[in-house]
């Protein structure tokens, strides 16, 4: 993910929203998956770089949430996705509804976070298309 592509996430920032500003800084790296610590350098807020991704707020691990993805795109129904992992339909739902919303560029870091085949994506992309019509 470019940090071009990332926004202040405080809502009372003046850079709230805006991209490609140049106020958004790395200054750390943590972790397993080495996700960036970004800050804004006009209020100061620090906030991790899933903030802006398809990770943020869901309190599923991403290797659930990896596994539900491919699932999915493997053709199984939300139910049976939930079947499958033991999991609860809602939060399939909640892990399907947030990857479908988002742009493909958060899609390509999903594709090199999670080790997605290109074509399995795009099986998972019809899926997507086929159950909004729906
Ligand atoms: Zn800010």
């Amino acid at each position: 993910m470019e940090l071009s592509d990332i926004f202040c996430p405080n809502e009372s920032c003046p850079d709230f929203g805006k991209k490609g500003r140049g106020n958004i800084v790395c200054y750390e790296i943590y972790g397993k998956n080495n996700t960036k610590l970004l800050r804004c350098k006009t209020c100061k807020t620090r906030f991790s770089e899933r903030r802006n991704t398809v990770f943020f707020g869901l309190h599923t691990s991403e290797d659930t949430i990896e596994k539900v993805v491919r699932c999915l795109a493997e053709g199984n129904s939300i139910r049976a996705t939930a079947r499958i992992m033991g999991i609860d339909k809602d939060t399939v739902y909640r892990i399907f509804d947030r990857a479908s919303k988002h742009c493909l560029k958060v899609l390509d870091s999903l594709l090199s976070d999670l080790h997605i085949e290109e074509c399995q994506l795009d099986e998972l992309w019809s899926f997507v298309k086929k159950k909004r019509k729906t």
